[in-house]
């Protein structure tokens, strides 16, 4: 039965032209959407020289009879919408009808496809946009199509291909975007002949997940507990608090199992981090939205990466309740950081290590591959050397998870402060550095970092301060006056409030001028007109839309961070246990206001393992 017919020519119109292929990973994105679209339970990509010599997609979906394989090679025929009203509720991947022709126009195309009773299909052969062969085609059910020698007749856009390595990097990631939503299908990835992934069907995403990213990725994951709000649905894993990347690349959010880049998303994603992640750093997601296809238009963009909410602000707020209670659920002691010194991977000292010794190799070139997608064209390749942890610290540090019982909050500007049920036991053993305080517990040595755990103990005091009476503040023997721009004048009254609340007694004094009485007691700066600066700052950067709780917490943040207990401050045992224990009386004991973390845990077993007592 034939399905497909040529869009009217309005309609056509009202998809939006662009160029869909630009390279070869976007030619596998088009043709796996159409795998997917077919409803394909196995699909097998194959490139050659990254892709630019050969791409093959095999599926065993729908298949097409001899008519509908003509027609998709027509520009704007698809089988997938009707009507300009079809537009608005888009629920497959492929819509545009463009994709096929297009390949077929840049490429030596052929496509072979079969319907499953059928007792032959058909085999077509394009070269350069030119039908050059028909056959009939006997062979398996479902759908191959090749794509060879990309580009072969526009020698200017095949000068644009970048390194065979470059181009597998982008078709490994694209190729992970869609066996990562779609893990109920076996996806297949093979290089020049050899086998990257093979991975089989599941129900289990995060099985999937492990599969696509590593183990050492996969055990950081925390479930995203269903959360529907707004009639939105949000499903998936996300990593713990304290864990954080410095780029986005491993912030993969998915809209009805497509994949996309969305401001409202991250938005959402930063709010429900809030003080576990600090600024400038991206948590590691594979987060899930649903919706009906009303709510959105995806039609924005050839790449269909791009959409449009039409209630932005209800998907933010899906996304913050979703990774609240993901995180409200569970805490884990860190597994403590590694400063990788590639600069494609652009790890700060405050990214956790995710990779073990043993793991290296094969994870290392499953990260760069991630960390450089995206980022635009990659010209240089990195020297493995450059990747390695450093042996020490990767020899010593193992992630170990701890999870604790679930802490209940309310929502997520006003947490109700709740301690872990269970405090572990450790033993202070002594401090390295004058920073570093080493404690023995039951399942090993656990490290303390006391100025980031000041720094938590400190945070949350004062928020609760805040939201009471306001934080404490000193009366100035000598009234300040603080002389600032028309600008931060206004800035300045709009947020005297806040500022009362932060301890911050200022009010005008005529001229672009304020006369400062008090300032809060926490303060151990010579001063003050120091920290005023940097409250001014952090109005100026603050959205207009920012509460003013959540401006009086990142002001907190950001003075406490600069002017509470430094490093090096000589603490004795009482003390240093009261702030482990103040620190588990935190709401979030185990990453310090900016995301880092505050205890990292090396197990006795890893140990013995590194002193060879055991084989490991
Ligand atoms: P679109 O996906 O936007 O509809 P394409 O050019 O990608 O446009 O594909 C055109 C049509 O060809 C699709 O609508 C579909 O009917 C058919 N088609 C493409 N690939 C496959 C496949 N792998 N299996 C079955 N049908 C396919
Ligand atoms: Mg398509």
């Amino acid at each position: 039965m034939s399905r497909i017919r040529i869009l009217s020519e309005a309609l056509a119109s009202q998809v939006a032209a662009g160029e869909v292929v630009e390279r070869p990973a976007a030619v596998v994105r088009e043709l796996v959407d159409n795998s997917l679209d077919a409803g394909a339970t196995h699909v097998e990509v194959h490139v050659q020289r990254g892709g630019t010599a050969l791409i093959r997609v095999s599926d065993n979906g729908s298949g097409m009879d001899r008519e509908d394989a003509f027609m998709s090679l027509e520009r704007h025929a698809t089988s997938k919408i009707r009507t300009k009203e079809d537009l608005t509720c888009i629920s497959t991947l492929g819509f545009r009808g463009e994709a096929l022709p297009s390949i077929a126009s840049v490429s030596r195309f052929r496509l072979a496809t079969r319907e499953t009773h059928a007792l032959a299909g058909a085999e077509v052969e394009v070269n350069g946009g030119k039908l050059s062969a028909v056959r009939d085609y006997g062979g398996a059910p479902g759908t191959v199509i090749e794509a060879r020698s990309l580009f072969y007749n526009i020698p200017a856009r095949r000068k644009f291909l970048r390194s065979e390595q470059t181009e597998f990097a982008h078709v490994e990631q694209q190729f992970r975007l869609h066996a990562i939503s779609n893990s109920q299908t076996a996806f297949t990835l093979v290089r020049d002949g050899n086998v990257v992934f093979h991975l089989p069907a599941t129900h289990d995403l995060l099985a999937r997940i492990e599969g696509i990213s590593g183990k050492e990725v996969a055990r950081r994951l925390i479930k995203v507990p269903e959360t529907i709000l707004h009639g939105i649905r949000v499903t998936g894993y996300i990593c713990t608090a304290g864990i954080s990347r410095p780029n986005k690349q491993l912030q993969f959010t998915f809209l009805n199992n497509r994949s996309v880049d969305s401001a409202a998303v991250s938005f959402g994603l930063r709010e429900g981090y809030h003080t576990a992640l600090m600024k400038g750093q991206y948590p590691i997601t594979f987060l899930f939205l649903e919706m009906p296809p009303e709510a959105f238009d995806i039609n924005v963009h050839p790449a269909k990466k791009e959409v449009r909410f039409h209630n932005s602000n209800a998907v933010r707020e899906a996304v913050i309740e979703a990774v609240k209670n993901a995180l409200s659920g569970h805490s884990s002691i860190s597994s403590g950081h590694v400063p990788f010194s590639s600069s494609a991977y652009q790890a700060t000292e405050h990214t956790p290590a995710l990779i073990p010794e043993t793991e290296q190799t094969s994870l290392r070139r499953d990260w760069t591959a991630l960390t450089t997608w995206q980022s635009g064209p990659v010209e240089t390749e990195i020297p493995p050397e450059q990747n390695v942890v450093p042996a020490a610290v990767a020899e010593i540090i193992q992630p170990i998870s701890v999870a604790l019982p679930a802490q209940q909050s309310e929502s997520v500007l006003t947490p109700l402060p709740a301690a872990p049920a269970t405090i572990p036991k450790f033993r202070i053993l002594g401090v390295l550095n004058k920073l570093y305080v080493l404690m023995e517990s039951d399942d090993g040595l656990v490290m303390m970092d006391q100025h980031a755990a000041h720094e938590r103990v400190l945070f949350e005091q004062m928020r609760r301060a805040m939201e009471h009476d306001g934080v404490p503040s000193q009366r100035l023997l000598l009234p300040l006056t603080l002389q600032v721009s028309p600008r931060d004048y206004d800035l300045l009254s709009r947020n005297l409030e806040t500022l009362a609340k932060l301890g911050i007694e200022a009010e005008p004094f005529g001229n672009n001028a304020f006369k400062v009485d008090a300032m809060p007691t926490f303060l151990k700066t010579d001063d003050p007109l120091d920290l005023l600066r940097d409250v001014i700052d952090e109005l100026a950067s603050a959205s207009s839309k920012t509460s003013s709780l959540r401006l009086g917490e990142d002001m907190i943040a950001t003075t406490v961070c600069r002017h509470a207990v430094k490093a090096n401050d000589y603490l004795r045992v009482p003390e240093l246990q009261k702030l482990l224990d103040d620190l588990y009386a935190c709401e979030m004991p185990y990453c310090c206001p900016h995301g880092r973390p505050t205890l990292i845990q090396i197990s006795n077993a890893e140990l013995d393992k590194k002193f060879g007592r055991r084989a490991p």
